[in-house]
């Protein structure tokens, strides 16, 4: 049997922070096409050159792009059992695009927790969140989860970062894609009776078991 769970909620409603733990839990991959993009970025490639634009703007990556790369992480040996998908889909055409991919391994979105999070509490959280260069499935904030010793890492060691794209402006457009490109798929998921929703503004660790508890029940 395999579980396919997508993440779903506005930028910085804590889904990379969620995925860490779900992901350990279910002993299946953490996909995020964020980190995805970000690694083709540092790498240089061409697909990271074409997304850099519009990541720097806050804008979504076009559909087709984003499909492929996701289609090619899900067609990978380590996703047999299933994975946990965080920012994908973002937009109807890619939530279509992946029940057509997950048909073709004969299988479906299984659950999709939706972490609700009130706007006026997203600015902060992301603008004050910080990074791990080693890792970036390691996330911080300044206020709300800061590491032990500014700067450094607690579970790893490595230097922490802003990424660029978490800056006033870029955060303010990235939240008004979401409400328009994004928020659909809520719709899209509680009719096909698989999304289960989760109050995200909670402590990390209640939010945690909160989300286990929907996708074990
Ligand atoms: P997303 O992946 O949804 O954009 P992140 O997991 O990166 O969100 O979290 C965004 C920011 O909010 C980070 O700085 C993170 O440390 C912080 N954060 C995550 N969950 C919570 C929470 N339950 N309460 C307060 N801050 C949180
Ligand atoms: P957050 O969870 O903080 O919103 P992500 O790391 O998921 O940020 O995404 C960062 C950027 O990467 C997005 O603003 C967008 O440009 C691009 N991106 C990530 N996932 C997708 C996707 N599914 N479709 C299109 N663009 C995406």
């Amino acid at each position: 049997m395999q579980t396919f769970i997508v993440l779903l909620g506005p930028p910085g409603a804590g889904k990379g922070t969620q995925a860490l733990a779900i992901a350990e839990k279910l002993d299946i991959p953490h996909i995020s096409s964020g980190d995805l993009f970000r690694e083709n970025l540092r790498n240089q490639t061409e697909l990271g050159k074409l997304a850099k634009s519009y990541m720097d703007r806050g804008e979504l990556v076009p559909d087709e792009v984003t499909i492929s790369m996701v289609r090619e992480r899900l067609s990978r040996v380590d996703c047999a059992r299933g994975a946990l998908l965080d920012g994908f889909p973002r937009t109807p055409a890619q939530a279509v695009a992946l029940d057509g991919i997950l048909k073709e391994f004969g299988s479906r979105v299984n659950w999709v927790p939706y972490i609700n999070v009130p706007d006026e509490v997203l600015v902060g959280r992301l603008t004050g969140r910080w990074t791990c260069r080693t890792d970036p499935t390691h996330i911080y904030n300044l206020k709300t989860n800061p590491p032990t010793k500014p700067g450094v890492c607690d579970l790893c060691g490595g230097e922490l970062y802003q990424r660029d794209d978490d800056k006033l402006e870029t955060v303010q457009n990235r939240i008004k894609v979401y409400m328009k490109q994004t928020m659909p798929l809520i719709e899209y998921y509680r009719n096909a009776g698989v999304l289960v929703e989760v109050e995200g503004q909670q402590g990390i660790e209640k939010v945690s078991s909160d989300l286990l508890a929907a996708i074990t029940k």
